[in-house]
């Protein structure tokens, strides 16, 4: 498939129903996050700067309670940093209006998790369709948008089932397509392959990385080397919340 790049932030390809973007980059600078606990402070991101270029692939690796999921939290927009600060797409997160914060949160970043946080009461079409509910899309047009989400990640077949009845694989990709709706330029990953079984992780995985060469950034967390050596251009590592270089040279 030949890509077409454009200066639009997104636009429609005409052959194929999917969203050509810009991507985002983000800027951490001394970027940190403490959590009080009585007495105890706990630093979960801990001063820590980086970028990642618009359209990059980033694998986030480093072992369990190093901080990865608060770090995307505070790139998400769903914490707030207490020192430093985040910029994505030009943008400090700590700088805009709790409107343009909900509208970022909304249209620019998607995000998937490891347990897939689908609403269990709603159909897989009524998933997808929500983010947009408050985005003030008229009702057919959400649909008709919630629809061609879930074609794209081979769930056309499945719209009115609901989450319990879908396998795990289906469920991602499920959570993939509301996550894609809005058709962020940054795509947030939090081990979106943990609850999977490699080969069904393997196929969550070659979506991403489809997603990635439509334009949009990607950061993503992940325990398994072998994964992010596979698909992501770069990594990084934390340790006890704090950026280190390579621990394990490849
Ligand atoms: P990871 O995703 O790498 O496993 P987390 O970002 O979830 O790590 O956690 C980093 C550290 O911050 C851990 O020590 C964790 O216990 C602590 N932590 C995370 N969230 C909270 C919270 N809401 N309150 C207190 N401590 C937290
Ligand atoms: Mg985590």
């Amino acid at each position: 498939m030949a890509l077409r790049r454009s200066k639009e932030p997104v636009h429609w390809s005409s052959s194929r129903n999917v969203k050509l973007n810009k991507g985002a980059d983000i800027k951490a600078q001394g970027l940190s996050r403490s959590y009080r606990m009585g007495e105890a402070e706990i630093r979960a991101v801990d001063d820590i700067s980086f970028s990642i270029a618009a359209g990059e692939f980033v694998a986030l690796l480093g072992a369990s309670g190093s901080g990865k999921s608060s770090l995307l939290n505070l790139i998400a927009g769903l914490d707030t940093p207490t020192a430093g600060s985040v910029a994505v797409a030009g943008r400090d997160l700590a700088r805009m209006s709790r409107e343009e914060l909900a509208r970022y949160r909304r249209s620019t970043v998607g995000m998937v998790f490891q347990a897939f946080n689908l609403v269990p009461a709603m159909t897989v079409l009524e998933n997808v369709e929500l983010p947009m509910r408050f985005a003030e899309v008229p009702r057919e047009l959400r649909m008709d948008r919630a629809r061609a989400s879930l074609e794209r990640v081979g769930l056309g077949h499945r719209l009115n089932h609901r989450p319990s009845e879908l396998s795990g694989g289906e469920q991602q990709r499920s959570s993939l397509a509301r996550a894609l709706v809005n058709s962020p330029s940054l795509l947030l990953a939090d081990e979106p392959t943990g609850n999977l079984d490699s080969r069904t992780g393997g196929e969550i995985m070659d979506l991403i990385h489809q997603i990635n060469l439509e334009g949009t950034s990607i950061l993503m967390v992940t325990h398994e080397r072998p994964l992010a050596e596979r698909y992501a251009s770069r990594f990084i590592f934390l340790r006890d919340g704090k950026l280190v270089e390579d621990p394990v040279p490849a």
